[in-house]
């Protein structure tokens, strides 16, 4: 972003991420970037999440951005949660199980949000909606309940077919079909849909979306680049599990463009089996890579304990590293030695190799990262799909495990030399630029946002 202009002064917005390290991160990127244009932001948390953000309301109070953080208590007793699971990563495993109570704990939370911001406009991102309420409008939540049953979603803005557990939506089972249908009416009721996208890499999307729902869709990302400096980029998400300065020695010591960083997101955990698999994949790949390990908290003791005992580290002391927890991400991405991104696939991390200028290895679990995977290798041709089973969110050993052979194969197609690489880094590269540039003063995005900001305070005068 070039300026900083306000485009008003006192449209507010108030802004109710979902509890998810997936959704708090882009949502308070998002809260910085209509702050910086001039807007009045209230940001609804809850006491532990507000403490895993603190460095970020800090900031943002130092700053003097008009961002006001909001803390509501999380009735975790109430909807039989063990206490201090604010947040979805927080659930114990299997957290599927859990996922109901959670959900309950949210819609709890309704009551006193609307105490707090009675009036306001309520901002959630949505991206890939139009597929989502394609198949709740044909009812396919309900009828359909064979998992491997081939949809083929009518009303696309072109032929798709999806096997029914790799469709949106299907996170919520059929038990809760009620809050799908809350989720929709209060879809039907809002003014339009904010959407963490850009017009270079889905126009075509958004626009059938914004057809279909008969109201405004403003894309206004990469959220991820309102982070402009370290400072912005170490604060964003959770605390990192490393010495920050430590790392960014390791990687000014790496060759330009030689380094694959492969992360899971927040939410993805790997069954020690898994683990092992990639471990010895990318030992036998021969890239340099920083490798992120979460494990749910039964396997947490089995993983340390293969690690210590595989030598794997120590045999791959001088071109590897390990980070067993939360990472600088966008940091480690955007750093010049970086060269590739083996990905769950989950937007924001798609949207960060994208901004960053990488082709991905696309290896994706539940939820929308199938269809993410889908944009990334058919539609931006910037990424080779690893392929394979992949475990149901919130259990680990539910997934049938990937092999070292096809993560290795994957890895050397991207890394690795040759005309076909050469062209995906080449698009990966011109993407990146485009990302930019959409979020400089001028840019698309920039300007969704400004209009957005202009309709809200239209009507607030
Ligand atoms: N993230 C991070 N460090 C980590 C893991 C995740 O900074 O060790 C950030 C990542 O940059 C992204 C978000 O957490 O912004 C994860 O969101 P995404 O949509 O990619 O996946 P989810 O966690 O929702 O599955």
């Amino acid at each position: 972003m070039t300026t900083d202009q306000p485009a008003a002064r006192c449209a507010h917005f108030v802004l109710v991420p979902l509890m998810a390290q997936g959704h708090t991160i882009p949502i308070v990127d998002m809260a910085h970037f209509l702050a910086r244009h001039g807007a009045h932001v209230t940001f609804l948390t809850t006491p532990l999440n507000a403490l895993r953000i603190d460095a970020i309301i800090q900031r943002a109070g130092a700053s003097g951005l008009a961002i006001d953080f909001v803390s509501l208590p999380f009735p975790c007793a109430d909807a039989g949660l063990p206490v201090g699971c604010e947040n979805l990563d927080a659930l114990p495993s299997p957290s599927r199980d859990y996922l109901p109570n959670f959900l309950r704990a949210c819609d709890m939370l309704r009551a006193p949000l609307w105490r707090t911001s009675a009036g306001t406009l309520c901002s959630e991102l949505r991206r890939l909606r139009r597929l989502a309420t394609i198949l709740h409008q044909e009812g396919v939540y309900v009828r359909v309940t064979d998992e491997s049953e081939i949809l083929d979603v009518p009303g696309f803005p072109h032929p798709l077919r999806v096997p029914m557990a790799k469709a949106p939506g299907t996170c919520l089972g059929p038990k809760q079909e009620h809050l799908r249908l809350r989720i929709m009416e209060e879809e039907a009721m809002a003014d339009g849909a904010g959407v963490n996208t850009f017009d270079d890499i889905e126009a075509v999307y958004v626009e059938s979306y914004q057809k279909m729902i008969g109201k405004r869709v403003w894309t206004v990302g990469p959220l991820c680049l309102c982070n402009r400096d370290a400072t912005h980029m170490i604060a964003r998400g959770n605390k990192a599990a490393i010495d920050v300065s430590q790392y960014l020695r390791w990687l000014d010591s790496m060759a330009p463009t030689s380094v694959i960083y492969v992360s899971f997101g927040s939410l993805v955990t790997a069954g020690v089996e898994q683990i092992v698999e990639i471990g010895m994949a990318l030992e036998a790949a021969g890239f340099p890579f920083v490798w992120v390990i979460k494990t749910g908290d039964r396997l947490a003791i089995e993983v340390d304990r293969w690690l210590a005992e595989s030598g794997l580290e120590e045999r791959t002391r001088k071109r590897g590293l390990v980070i067993r927890g939360w990472a600088p991400q966008i940091m480690i991405l955007s750093h010049p030695a970086a060269g590739g991104f083996l990905t769950h696939c989950g937007w924001n991390s798609t949207l960060e190799g994208i901004c960053s200028g990488l082709p991905m290895v696309t290896w994706p679990h539940f939820g929308d990262q199938h269809m993410n995977q889908k944009v990334v290798v058919e539609v931006l041709r910037i990424g080779v799909a690893v392929g394979g089973g992949s475990a149901k969110w919130g259990d680990e050993n539910s997934g049938t495990v990937v092999r070292r052979e096809k993560i290795e194969k994957a890895v050397r197609e991207l890394m690795g030399g040759g005309e076909e690489a050469e062209a995906r880094r080449e698009r990966a590269r011109e993407l990146g630029e485009k990302a930019k540039r959409a979020m400089e003063g001028g840019g698309s995005s920039y300007q969704n946002l400004s209009r957005l900001i202009q309709q809200f305070q239209a009507e607030a005068e």
